[in-house]
């Protein structure tokens, strides 16, 4: 597969004499500073597509003193919130037009079927241009009751955030974190996940074309361990917003505390989908195969787990497993893909051992299960079938554990109790979907599951206004909405007094 002529537009500022795809620090292209490589494969073909230059802690430092700069009385901090709102908007813009080069590198580096990363950068665009509007939305309070003074709060940038990202949708993590830094006034350091950083280099070549002061925005592909520890242990960073798997968040809360950063966690979930008998089971159906099966199960908010009223659920069963058999597997730059390859070997590998183990702990799947054949033959690429499997209860590891993959478990309910219940038996709580047909059900299953998002009679929508996150171990902090400024900010209180005279303390 060779590159098509706006992806080569798109990469020619990031790319060295060499063509390695070099790092973005301070407003310049720059190799590493010890001169690291790594190589990027195309997960749909299982070789290599690009050489990317790898960061490290001096790469890392160079990184945060420009940003420090940007914030510290420099540039970025006289930029009125008008002129932010300007700057976002004109990103968005840049995005919109080279949405669908950027929509191919996603799906080359993640190996996302094409469908679904234009749907992507359509969000992308969505999420700049709301957050342009939020740049001057955003205001403090007067507190009249304060006594003799006058008490203002203003909402102050919090400085320097460092972006740890994955590789799951990477321009959509980036937009997430990137449009409150910049809203808020602040600079970021990203690093986003080693096996999908192009995409952010390409969106950095974009933002040398608008105003944005050289040192708001770096963007250091590399690996978590050496990179993003960095970033998360250096003294010049203010806050890290981190989306990824638990255990590395827990590490990285740890690593924080020391400077006591601010952070904010989006990390795994194991969501729940709820049907009850009197839903529409079309609706139900399609849609749940979609919030399971989209992004070949590589979802935080996957639905995971399918509770079914025991009424319907042979029903149920019969009829995902029918539409997890028509899903069309194949190559993600194809558009009649719907579903393309796992983002790496090892992440294939993960999967296997998961559904290994379901075959020991509760037999054979449903559907799936395998690697499947692509045009009667077996594919070089890290392609999975979507996996179906049936449980009588919440004992086996697959339908605990976070797979990241497309593998789902039924599971039958006896009434609403019981739904609620076996809903929330479990340590992650990000999301969770009803079905029925009831509305004072909807609303009382909404209201008792204990998740930072609920769809009634849907599953994973997205909009830029709605607050994203996760209750319990799928993180803290919200992002999107106007929320989200809350973790991208900080008030200050100021003390004006209005008397003529203070008492004296110390007088008579
Ligand atoms: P991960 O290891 O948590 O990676 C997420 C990001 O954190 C990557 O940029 C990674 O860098 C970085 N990182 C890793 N270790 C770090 C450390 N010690 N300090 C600072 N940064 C560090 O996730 P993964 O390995 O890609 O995927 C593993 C599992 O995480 C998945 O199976 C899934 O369960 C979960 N996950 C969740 C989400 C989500 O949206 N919540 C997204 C992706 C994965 P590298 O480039 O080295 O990986
Ligand atoms: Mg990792």
């Amino acid at each position: 597969m060779s590159l098509t002529a706006p992806v080569t537009d798109l990469l020619a500022p990031a790319g060295g004499a060499d063509g390695t795809l070099r790092l973005f620090v301070a407003g310049e292209w720059r190799e590493a500073a010890d001169g690291a490589v790594f190589t990027s494969v195309d997960p749909a073909t299982g070789r290599p597509w690009a050489t990317v230059a790898e960061a490290g802690p001096q790469d890392v430092d160079l990184a945060v003193a420009a940003a420090r700069a940007a914030v510290d009385g420099g540039p970025w901090s006289r930029v009125a919130p008008a002129d932010r709102a300007r700057l976002l908007w004109r990103i968005a813009e840049l995005v919109d037009a080279n949405r669908e080069a950027l929509a191919e590198i996603e799906s080359r580096d993640n190996g996302k079927a094409i469908r679904e990363t234009r749907a992507e950068i359509a969000n992308v665009v969505r999420c700049y241009e709301y957050f342009s509007g939020v740049c001057q939305a955003q205001r403090g309070s007067t507190l009249p009751d304060a006594g003799p003074q006058f008490v203002y709060t203003r909402r102050e940038p919090v400085g320097v955030v460092g972006a740890i990202t994955p590789w799951n949708s990477p321009l959509v993590m980036l937009a997430w974190k990137l449009c409150p830094t910049l809203a808020g006034g602040n600079a970021l350091v990203l690093k986003p996940a080693e096996l999908t950083s192009i995409s952010a280099l390409a969106f950095a070549g974009l933002l040398q074309q608008t105003d944005l002061p050289a040192g708001v925005v770096s963007v250091l592909p590399g690996k978590g361990r050496r990179a993003g520890a960095a970033i998360v242990e250096h003294p010049g960073v203010n806050k890290v917003s981190f989306t990824g798997s638990t255990e590395v968040g827990q590490g990285i809360a740890a690593t924080a505390s020391k400077t006591l950063k601010l952070v904010t966690f989006e990390l795994g979930g194991k969501s729940p989908n709820v049907v009850f008998a009197d839903a529409d089971l079309d609706q139900a159906v399609n849609r749940s195969a979609f919030g399971i099966f989209s992004a070949a199960g590589q979802s935080c908010q996957a639905a995971s787990r399918m509770l079914v009223e025991r009424s319907i659920k042979d029903e149920f069963v019969a009829r995902l497993v029918a539409k997890a058999e028509s899903i069309r597997i194949g190559n993600p730059l194809d558009p009649a893909t719907q579903m393309g390859s796992q983002v790496s070997a090892k992440q294939r590998e993960t999967i296997e051992r998961y559904v290994a183990l379901g075959r020991e702990q509760v037999g054979e799947p449903l559907t799936g299960g395998r690697r499947p054949e692509l045009d009667g033959e077996a594919a070089d690429g890290f392609f999975y079938t979507p996996t179906i499997f049936e449980v009588d209860d919440s004992a086996p590891r697959v339908y605990r554990e976070e797979i990241f993959g497309p593998v789902t478990c039924v599971i039958p309910f006896e009434d609403e109790a019981d739904a609620i219940a076996k809903a929330n038996d479990t340590e992650y709580g990000l999301s969770g979907a009803v079905w029925t047909g009831d509305v004072r059900r909807a609303h009382r299953v909404s209201a008792a599951l204990r998740c930072g998002m609920v769809w009634v009679n849907t599953y994973r929508t997205w909009n830029p206004l709605v607050p994203f996150g996760g209750y319990k171990q799928s993180g803290y902090g919200r992002e999107n909405g106007i929320e989200v400024m809350e973790h991208y900010t900080q008030t200050k209180s100021v003390w004006v007094d209005m008397q003529e005279s203070q008492p004296d303390w110390y007088g008579d």
